[in-house]
């Protein structure tokens, strides 16, 4: 999942391929054990970069974990088809261990994907070539499973690895044949030790070392057997993406991996998820995340355990783990936590034999890589997505397992200029590293855990009736069942048809407009558009430009479609746009393009290619050859609205189950409120969100402060590309300072970049806030889109101090206008009247405050912070909210040094765990709970909600301030009063929201690690 990267690097890459540029260091021997002779030879299929048997000891520097003989050294990728020919040798070779399935032939109707033009089949969307009937060529799909066969499935955990699922990342794959060989050949080892097995007369079981072998050869006393893991589990490894495979491999003519598939299509966006959805990725369409999908949930409907296995370019730590984002209960966060706990630890003794890895001890100046550092996905990578597939794996919509990305260091397209490069090291820690981390999740999934949630004493906490439900939209069922779809169409784009094709879909026609019996003509159900432009091997500078699909709506008075020249895809009266190629990044020079469209209306639509003919003709070599097909079934599956009815409640419900019986208990604010709830009988009492159930504050009303535009922007500066982020050089930045004036009415503050539309040029918007106590800046939201268009939105802004920064990434053109707005249209959750009087404010103030001055622990997240105004501590006007890209706490007081020895954030900062900019934890995950990352066109939006009281007043009245968001906004503390103590958490259990694209539903909530902590740390 890692980011796109930026087109600076575009120009050149496309510029080296046009020179036609082999990738340097291919071209090795190959894997030869995939024979009886080769297997004798090499010791084993899949021999390793630093293979070394059968000398007895390993060389200084390189690992000793290697397996195979030195004569047979990988000095190459394992290309798609050394991975099927060495799996079928594996599963000769050890039928008890190894089964290699083809999706098409053992889970599809047996069709040959070779041949195959459906998305219906099993098969890979295909390299995009021109001149063949589908213009893919299509690839079968693989997955291959390693277990003990002679055990019975009943109690065994289900795993499940994807490798490799962006094509330039070839570290999974890498490491995934290569578990599949350590496990199969541990656990033929060990029973023919155990004599449960006669041997073969080929594995050499000598060289492996210890027999039974140990899962976690580092640590063996910590370890399971390979041969009971396989006893006690199934491990899948899922060949997620042979397109972006196969481009990359030596019979490809140009050898350069693709992340996307031969659709051009981002297959790690295209997973539905639990939440906010952005809907430009139209989740299902493709048909690896189909085949794949419905197979592994046909395989099991839950599984136990599964990490995605990515690549970066590099970072502070060669490898990044990073935790699913889902509805977690305590006891599955502690599972993870057990695992990628162990796997760190794991992988320093791994990797301790490469001089580029440092130890987990070492000092952060070490120029060195830690191994491994691990966290959420924002808080490693610093942003997070949706439609991921290890998110699919976490999700109860999905295998419902424990979810794991993980991304690895230069295992991405720059290793050394393009993707095909193979740096021998690199590869061995690749191999190494993702090793760690499957025998690591295995292993400790297998071993029990602590999942008990230990607080003192009784806890009571505020029970809020609000639920939020839909009882979803029936999903359409294929219509018209005697009639077919439509004829395919192949046609061609040139610049004499200008690009754009139109053709008309047909439809039913009847006698009676009620009944479906007795048509004629066609239905169709969904549409799809294929584009194949000239190209090398599957490689184009096609992806500058996006293929778009029309639909005309003009009547009969109107110009017929073909008179009609509008451009394309520029939303004018005639043509209605319906889909477009959404292009992620034109840095990765793929030749495919798909667009789709359900329901399709009969009548005229066209197929036209964006952008002016000169750069159309640059992009497509002249000449863009178009498939269009007709499906009786949707095009991709748009869901719809699916049904739902969710509550922040109900953590409360599933976090009992983890404490002791009858320990956490209801509390009903009317009981509250009349004396009839004994508060004092508790220890603590947590306040969730809604302060007070039943009441309401009307909404601010006033105008908005009036906003500034500057056009051109023409501050100093911005004039060279930083190719950084906001701390960039001087001569890379420009401000532009304003004020959030506390007098206005300000629901929303929007500051919005233009920049002309090129192929390269990259600016980036920063909207920062200023300390008033110490001055500093903080970043509250940002846009960093890989384009010059950025908008940033914040909700409710504190006032105060900020400024517009402009960041020159790699510009070739300076920027047309900045606009900073703000608006007074209210854009939170909807409010319900209040059914409360000022009255019975005051006395749920009163109660709450009794409660705390005799001795109570009174533990207020989220908008329950307001409740320091209905007590009487500080003025209402004090506690805000204001939004942020994800629920977070920056464990600081004054915006430099940590608070992480308060006992309020005690084990937040675990060995190994990943912090953000600012000492930042994320709290909560945003993407379940409804709350949208993106905007419309792809740039990053701030829509979770924050609640903080003023760090001045806060400390003015005795409050300790362990955790701030943003300058002088304390969003973790704790006050004592009377006897006793409030603590503030003022990100962590959210209400979640319907006012984004959710269409598969929402999550009851979504605490991270570090939210548990802080419940737990604040009822302590
Ligand atoms: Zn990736």
């Amino acid at each position: 999942m890692l980011k796109v990267l930026r087109p600076a690097a575009v120009a050149a890459l496309i510029s080296a391929f046009a020179l036609g540029m082999p990738g340097p260091g291919s071209g090795g021997p190959g894997i030869q054990g995939a024979t009886d002779a080769g297997y004798a030879l090499c010791g084993r299929v899949f021999a390793d970069p630093h293979a070394y048997w059968p000398s007895p000891a390993q060389a200084p520097a390189r690992s000793p974990y290697a397996k195979g003989n030195a004569v047979c050294a990988a000095a190459d990728f394992v290309s798609y088809d050394e991975m099927v020919k060495g799996m079928e040798y594996l599963q000769g070779l050890f039928p008890q261990f190894v089964q290699f399935y083809k999706l098409q032939r053992d889970f599809g109707s047996g069709s040959d994907c070779t041949s195959s033009t459906s998305n219906a089949d099993l098969c890979s969307a295909g390299l995009p070539r021109q001149g063949v009937p589908s213009q893919r060529v299509k690839s079968d799909l693989y997955i291959v499973r390693l277990t003990d066969e002679r055990v019975a499935d009943t109690s065994k955990k289900f795993f499940v690895f994807p490798l490799s699922i962006h094509g330039i990342e070839r570290a999974g794959a890498e490491a995934g044949v290569r578990v599949a060989e350590d496990l199969a050949t541990w656990a033929y080892c060990e029973a023919v030790t155990t004599a449960t097995l006669l041997p073969n007369g080929k594995t050499g079981c000598a060289a492996e070392g210890a027999v039974p072998h140990p899962l976690l050869e580092t640590t063996p006393g910590q370890s399971v057997t390979a041969g009971d893991a396989l006893r006690r589990s199934s491990i899948w490894l899922v060949f997620a993406n042979p397109d972006g495979w196969r481009r990359g491999d030596p019979d490809n003519l140009v050898r350069f991996y693709q992340r996307y598939n031969g659709n051009g299509v981002d297959i790690n966006r295209d997973w539905p998820s639990i939440g906010y959805t952005f809907r430009p990725y139209t989740p299902w369409s493709e048909p690896e995340t189909k085949g794949f999908g419905h197979v592994l949930k046909q395989i099991r409907n839950r599984w136990d355990g599964g990490i995605d296995l990515h690549g970066q370019l590099i970072d502070s730590a060669f490898s990044f783990t990073l935790l699913g984002a889902s509805e977690r209960d305590y006891a599955k966060d502690q599972r993870i936590l057990q695992t990628v706990k162990g796997a760190w630890a794991d992988a320093e003794r791994r990797l301790a034999w490469s001089l580029v890895i440092k130890p987990n001890g070492a000092d952060p100046d070490d120029p060195r890589l830690y191994g491994v550092q691990w966290g959420t996905v924002w808080d490693t990578i610093d942003y997070t997505t949706t439609g991921a597939l290890g998110d699919w794996i976490d999700s109860p919509l999905g295998l419902g397992a424990d979810g794991i990305d993980n991304e690895m260091s230069m295992s991405h397209i720059s290793n050394c200029g393009v993707g095909s490069c193979y740096l021998t090291d690199f590869e061995q820690l690749h191999v190494d590293g993702n090793k760690s981390l499957v025998y690591s999740m295995v292993n400790f999934s297998l071993l029990p855990e602590d999942t008990s949630f230990t607080v003192p004493g009784k806890v009571g906490y505020v029970r809020d009736d609000t639920v939020l439900s839909n009882s979803g939209t029936p999903v359409s069922r294929p219509a018209y069942l005697d009639l077919q779809p439509q004829q395919p169409i192949e046609a061609t784009l040139t610049p004499d048809n200008s690009f754009r094709y139109e053709f008309l879909v047909e439809g039913p026609v009847c006698k009676s407009t009620k009944a479906q019996k007795g048509c004629t003509g066609s239905y169709n159900g969904g549409l799809e558009a294929k584009a194949t432009p000239v190209n090398l091997a599957g490689i184009s500078g096609f992806s500058t430009t996006s293929l778009v699909l029309e639909r005309y709506r003009g009547v009969n008075a109107e110009p017929t479609p073909q008179e009609d020249q509008a451009a394309c895809g520029s939303g004018d009266e005639a043509w209605t746009e319906v889909n477009r190629y959404f292009n992620q990044a034109s840095t990765y020079v793929q030749a495919g393009q798909a667009v789709h469209a359900n329901g399709p209306m009969p009548g005229w639509w066209r197929v036209c290619l964006s952008g002016g003919l000169a750069t159309q003709i640059a992009a497509t070599g002249g000449r863009v050859d178009l498939g269009i097909s007709f499906t009786r079934e949707k095009a991709w599956e748009d869901p719809g609205q699916l049904a739902y009815s969710v509550s922040n409640m109900k953590f409360f419900d599933s976090l009992g189950k983890n404490m002791q019986s009858g320990q956490l208990v209801a509390l009903d604010p009317d009981k509250v409120l009349g004396g009839k709830a004994k508060l004092d009988a508790l220890r603590s009492v947590v306040i969730s969100d809604d302060p007070f159930p039943g009441f309401s504050e009307p909404l601010p009303t006033g105008e908005a402060q009036p906003g500034q535009v500057y056009e051109p922007p023409t501050a100093a500066a911005a004039t060279v590309p930083g190719a950084g982020d906001d701390t960039g050089p001087p001569t890379s930045v420009a401000d532009y300072e304003f004020d959030v004036d506390a007098a206005y009415n300000n629901q929303q503050l929007i500051v919005t970049l233009d920049c002309p539309d090129l192929a390269v040029n990259d600016w980036d918007l920063y909207v920062q806030r200023q300390s008033p106590s110490t001055g500093d800046w903080a970043t509250a939201g940002k846009s960093t889109t890989a384009t010059g268009d950025e908008r940033v939105t914040l909700l409710t802004p504190p006032p105060g101090h900020y400024r517009a920064r402009i960041v020159n990434y790699s510009g070739t053109a300076p920027p047309e206008r900045l606009e900073i707005e703000f608006s007074n249209e209210y854009a939170g959750p909807p409010i319900e009247p209040s059914r409360r009087s000022a009255a019975d404010l005051a006395k749920w103030g009163a109660e709450l405050r009794r409660f705390v001055e005799n001795g109570g622990n009174l533990v207020l997240s989220d908008g329950a912070v307001k409740n320091l105004a209905y007590m009487g501590l500080v003025d209402r006007k004090l506690v805000g909210s204001f939004t942020a890209y994800a629920g977070w706490i920056g464990f600081t007081r004054d915006g430099t040094s940590d608070t992480y020895s308060d006992p309020l954030a005690q084990n937040v900062n675990q060995p190994g765990a990943a912090e953000g900019p600012g000492h930042r934890h994320q709290t909560y995950e945003p993407v379940p709970l409804g709350f949208a990352i993106q905007d419309e066109g792809g740039g990053d939006f701030n829509a979770s909600p924050i609640w903080a009281v003023d760090q001045t007043e806060w400390e003015r009245i005795g409050g300790r301030t362990v955790g701030t968001t943003g300058s002088d906004q304390v969003t973790l503390g704790e006050l004592k009063l009377g006897r006793g103590t409030i603590r503030i958490v003022g990100a962590l259990l959210p209400m979640p929201t319907e006012q984004y694209y959710h269409p598969i539903g929402l999550a009851n909530y979504a605490l991270t690690y570090t939210g548990y902590q802080l419940l737990k740390n604040a009822l302590e």
